[in-house]
């Protein structure tokens, strides 16, 4: 897998990952699996994860506003 941005070579590593709900309240998973492009830095999410994160991201309006979600890392590769 390449960079969309730039071709660049994408590296795996975890991050932080930073969503807006639709209330305009803050939530952030930590340690998500992403491939990172060593050139200019852009950040994917697996569509597998992404798709964890839209699920989280819809129970995550029941929570307050700013509320830290911490999703296990899991290994990748
Ligand atoms: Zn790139």
């Amino acid at each position: 897998m390449r960079c969309f941005e730039c071709g660049g070579e994408l590296i795996r590593t975890a991050g932080d990952v930073r969503m807006t709900k639709p209330d305009g309240g803050l939530v952030i998973f930590t340690g998500v699996p992403l491939n990172e492009c060593r050139q200019c830095g852009e950040q994917y999410v697996s569509g597998e994860w992404s798709e964890k994160i839209g699920h989280l991201l819809r129970r995550a309006d029941q929570l307050s506003a700013k509320e830290t979600l911490t999703v296990p890392v899991i290994a990748v590769g």
